[in-house]
């Protein structure tokens, strides 16, 4: 079996029971056979990007030990957001469940499918905040430690004080 690998994932919801849709995706994660998690961070509500007239999101970043290739993982986090019924209506719009690979290892993958590392975590305080909060020292990849690109007074972005897991 080839070496597992340190993978990052986000996660979000804004639309039902936001906290039950994050315990809920973690445990379909947890219990698939090659994803082992390591670390998850605080629940954060932040403010939607795009269209504002939705609710907030919640926002977790959990780290995961991958014993499966970056495109298998991808299948296993869409997997997990159908299992739970994911409706897409509009782009950025709400949704009950959203997950999205943040960094695979240190890999690059750049596909119509599928990019890693996520060509907008640099610029999305609600990802760098969770990461920091796990992961300090994690190098990004513009060579920034997460602890120096995360703002964690951003008005927009609040810890809240609820177990996931
Ligand atoms: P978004 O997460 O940008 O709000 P979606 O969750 O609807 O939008 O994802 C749209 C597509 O983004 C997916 O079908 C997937 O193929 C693609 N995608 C590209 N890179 C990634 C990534 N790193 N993580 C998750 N999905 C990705
Ligand atoms: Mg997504």
């Amino acid at each position: 079996m080839a070496d597992a690998t340190t993978c990052y994932l986000s996660l979000g919801s804004n639309l039902g029971d936001r906290a039950a849709n994050l315990a809920d995706a973690l445990r379909r994660l947890r219990n698939h056979p090659q994803l082992q998690i390591l670390n998850v961070s605080s629940v954060y509500q932040t403010a939607p990007v795009g269209p504002q007239d939705q609710p907030d999101f919640y926002n977790i970043v959990a780290q995961v030990e991958a014993n499966c290739t970056v495109k298998e993982l991808l299948e296993i986090a869409q997997q997990v957001e159908q299992e739970m019924g994911r409706v897409r209506e509009e782009h950025w719009g709400p949704r009950n469940i959203d997950i999205d690979i943040l960094l695979y290892g240190t890999e690059t993958i750049d596909t119509p499918e599928l990019q890693v590392p996520h060509p907008q975590m640099m610029q999305r305080q609600f990802v760098l905040v969770p990461l920091a909060e796990i992961a300090p020292d994690l190098i990004l990849p513009n060579g920034q430690t997460a602890a120096d690109a995360a703002l964690p007074d951003d008005p927009t972005i609040q810890c809240l004080d609820i177990q996931l897991w």
